[in-house]
């Protein structure tokens, strides 16, 4: 199937933080959001004119109260997705240190995560075949 041509381009980033005991944090999306209930990377929209990792690093402060210095960034692996109404197109970053503890500051739950347990938790489609690259990398 080929992505309908009209359909306007969302850019997403979003991260993989990965503590010392090799788990990765997913967050709940909360009531009254579109997928209310799924649970996603966390992460967030890029503003016009900014650039991802400064998004990425915006995006961790406000919703996880935690601080990523753009240097801890490393390579990621793109999702893309068509949904109904927009095309989403979503890098993943991977990173194993910030500062401060995170907080569901706009989530309505937080979980830590081994790998190979990921594909309990529901996910919007975007972000489930993340699952599959997480496992086999991690
Ligand atoms: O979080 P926010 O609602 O701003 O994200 C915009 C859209 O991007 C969501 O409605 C959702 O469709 C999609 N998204 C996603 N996976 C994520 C984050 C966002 O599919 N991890």
């Amino acid at each position: 199937m080929t992505a309908d041509p009209s359909l306007r381009t969302v850019l997403v980033v979003a991260v993989a933080l990965i503590d010392v005991d090799g788990r990765v944090l997913i967050a709940k999306r909360p009531e009254g959001k579109q997928l209310a209930g799924l649970w996603e990377f966390p992460g967030g929209k890029v503003e016009p004119g900014e650039r991802p990792e400064a998004a990425l690093i915006r995006e961790l402060r406000e919703e996880l109260g935690i601080e990523v210095s753009a240097s801890c960034l490393s390579p990621f692996v793109f999702a893309s997705h068509a949904y109904d109404d927009f095309h989403l197109l979503m890098p993943l970053y991977l990173c194993r240190r910030w500062e401060g503890t995170v907080v569901a500051r706009e989530h309505s739950a937080l979980a830590w995560v081994r790998p190979e347990k990921l594909a309990d938790y529901p996910m919007p489609p975007a972000d489930d075949p993340l699952v599959a690259w997480l496992r086999d990398l991690l």
